[in-house]
């Protein structure tokens, strides 16, 4: 698969602190293993196609009477190892957002060693709750498609969500762990896209 520019982006800025350490420490075999991790982690991933699976999940989520949020989690293989979407209204349960239900699944079946190398893609920037699960279930990296100030937008102040304006970068600043964060995703369709399901549920 084709790297995209925003895999290329990331590979320059993302993880460089980390591979400026790791060849500081002038091991090359682990350099070496170190950086193959990194390429496949950032060349192999192709962020579009997991966001348009995303917004298959929202629209799932709406079909089965659920608000209009898709997310889902990638190993760093690049397989998808688990989905949700939005449960909220279905399961009367309020902390039933598409990730936070992502990662209440993932941390029942994986050790936070290995969810630290896992991706979590979502349609929409996680809210303060989303992004706290993400944290304390040891996810090592978001992408998002929107951001949260779009989707306030589109939401304004309906009742079934009314939206927080809080950047997660601002939440993960915060914390203690160098969580990284890519989005909203740089492609104009595919936000176009994301943005066509809000613009009609939340009418
Ligand atoms: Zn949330």
């Amino acid at each position: 698969m084709a790297p995209t520019r925003d895999s290329l982006g990331c590979f320059i800025t993302a993880h460089l602190a980390r591979v400026k350490c790791i060849v500081s420490k002038g091991n090359p075999r682990i350099t070496f293993f170190y950086l193959l991790f990194f390429i496949r982690r950032n060349f192999i991933m192709d962020h579009k196609l997991y966001l348009r699976r995303c917004i298959e999940i929202a629209d799932e989520a709406v079909a089965s009477g659920n608000n209009p949020f898709g997310a889902l989690l990638v190993d760093s293989k690049g397989d998808i190892i688990v989905e949700s979407g939005n449960i909220e209204i279905t399961e009367k349960d309020c902390t039933g957002h598409a990730e936070t239900t992502v990662m209440r699944k993932a941390t029942k079946l994986y050790s936070k060693e290995f969810l630290w190398d896992c991706t979590l893609y979502t349609t929409a920037e996680p809210c303060c709750m989303c992004t706290g699960a993400i944290y304390w279930g040891n996810v090592g990296r978001v992408v998002f498609g929107i951001t949260e100030k779009q989707l306030l937008e589109l939401t304004g102040s309906h009742e079934k969500n009314p939206t927080f304006d809080v950047p997660c970068r601002e939440v993960l600043a915060k914390g203690q762990k160098n969580i990284e964060v890519i989005g909203p995703i740089n492609d104009v369709d595919l936000q176009e896209e994301i943005v066509k399901i809000h613009r009609t549920f939340w009418k």
